[in-house]
């Protein structure tokens, strides 16, 4: 199906509606959005993050927050089903998710069912704004390979695909490096699993390396602006695989020698060191390491700059900007950068959650709907 078309040139998306039943704490939940801004206000614990989670998993298949989706489900019940009416310039896709406790989640779009969860391509993107995200720059490099990787699943199915597999064969070649096979066995199985890593990996790599070239353009101009021209960030791709200037085939390569290069180490302790599985991504304001020297209002504003930096590369990609969840960081952010956000909400629809209306000052003149959740029921005010 041609899912984007063009309409007087410009291309929209929205989602026209929610609905939850037995979705953490929602026992039943039927709304309609705003096409524009949509604000939901509660108290702490009554349900703010669990909607954006709920739009999040429409969108990408999965929650930003676990891996285990028995958690998404209600405590007291065996079923949970989140429903999304999605409008892309005209065209309308229903996306339904249903869990269960005793089965793998299924997926409908349009009242078909996908086979295949990685087939999911819902044509819904979104980008959330969690104070969560904050570790991207504080924690380790993990933090920094699952912003990558969830962010390029997004625009880049196949990625999703290759990075299971990458993960498999990783998984397959560090049980072999600790099983008690003869040393010759091990040695000529190995060969076959590195030939394999390297080639998955080096898919991996190069789609990283595309992606954060993009990124750290579009970061340090917007960190520039938001920063009044005082600060420049800059993101570096660290590989442990040598990267620079080299075609697909040559990396493949390089990896191939580093695996066999790295072979006694990697059998004396059971584990592979040489992969993307080890990458991060360097993060530095005026030179200096963020992750050490950045005070806490400067990270924010390195992640507010990555995740706007986001948003711009799904508009190249899709000519669409995604749907925009900022979940209670908005009060969080000084005077200077909530007007510089507040200036980019009216490009897409957004979904904005906070305890009080408190700091949403500069929001006063948008369009928008404001919802009050009270422990996981929503009422529509304005
Ligand atoms: P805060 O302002 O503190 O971030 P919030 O409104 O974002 O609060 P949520 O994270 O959405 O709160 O969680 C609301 C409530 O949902 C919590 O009290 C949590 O215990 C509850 N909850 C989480 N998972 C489930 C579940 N599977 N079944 C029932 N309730 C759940
Ligand atoms: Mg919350």
């Amino acid at each position: 199906m041609v899912w984007e078309i063009y309409l007087n040139g410009v291309l929209y998306l929205n989602i026209e509606s929610i609905k939850l039943i037995n979705f953490r704490n929602y026992r039943s939940l039927d709304i309609n959005l705003n096409k524009n801004m949509n604000i939901f206000i509660g108290k702490n614990a009554q349900g703010k993050t669990n909607l954006l989670e709920s739009v999040y998993i429409c969108a990408t298949g999965n929650s930003f927050r676990t891996n285990r989706d028995k958690e998404l489900i209600n405590f007291h019940r065996n079923e949970a089903y989140i429903g999304a009416n999605v409008d892309l310039n005209g065209i309308k896709r229903f996306i339904e998710i249903k869990l269960d406790r005793n089965r793998p989640k299924r997926i409908r779009i349009n009242k078909s069912e996908l086979d295949n969860l990685k087939e999911l391509n819902s044509g819904l993107n979104v980008v959330v704004f969690s104070p969560e995200d904050l570790r991207i720059v504080k924690d380790g490099p993990f933090e920094r390979r699952n912003f990558l990787d969830s962010s390029i699943s997004q625009i880049r199915p196949v990625y999703k695909y290759n990075l299971s597999k990458y993960n498999k064969i990783l998984y397959q070649r560090n049980n072999l490096l600790k099983s008690n096979k003869s040393k010759s066995e091990i040695l000529s199985l190995l060969e076959v699993f590195d030939l394999q890593l390297a080639k998955t990996g080096t898919e991996i790599i190069l789609a990283r390396k595309e992606f954060l070239d993009k990124l750290s353009n579009e970061t340090e101009n917007i960190h520039k602006k938001l920063t009044f021209e005082n600060e420049s960030l800059n993101l570096d791709y660290i590989s442990n695989v040598n990267t620079l200037n080299y075609t697909k085939a040559q990396i493949e390569e390089r990896f191939f020698k580093a695996l066999k290069y790295s072979m006694k180490k990697d059998l004396a302790i059971g584990n592979t060191e040489i992969g993307p599985h080890r990458d991060d991504v360097g993060i530095k304001i005026n030179g200096l390491d963020a992750r050490t020297f950045a005070s806490q209002g400067q990270q924010r504003t390195v992640v507010l700059s990555i995740k706007l930096a986001q948003m711009e590369i799904i508009y190249m990609e899709k000519e669409v900007y995604p749907i925009l969840l900022l979940d209670d960081v908005f009060s969080e952010l000084d005077r200077e950068r909530r007007k510089y956000l507040s200036k980019s909400l009216s490009k897409m629809q957004t979904i904005i959650t906070s305890t009080d209306l408190l700091g949403l000052e500069d929001l006063e003149n948008m369009d928008k709907s404001i919802f009050y959740i009270d422990e996981g029921k929503i009422m529509h005010k304005e």
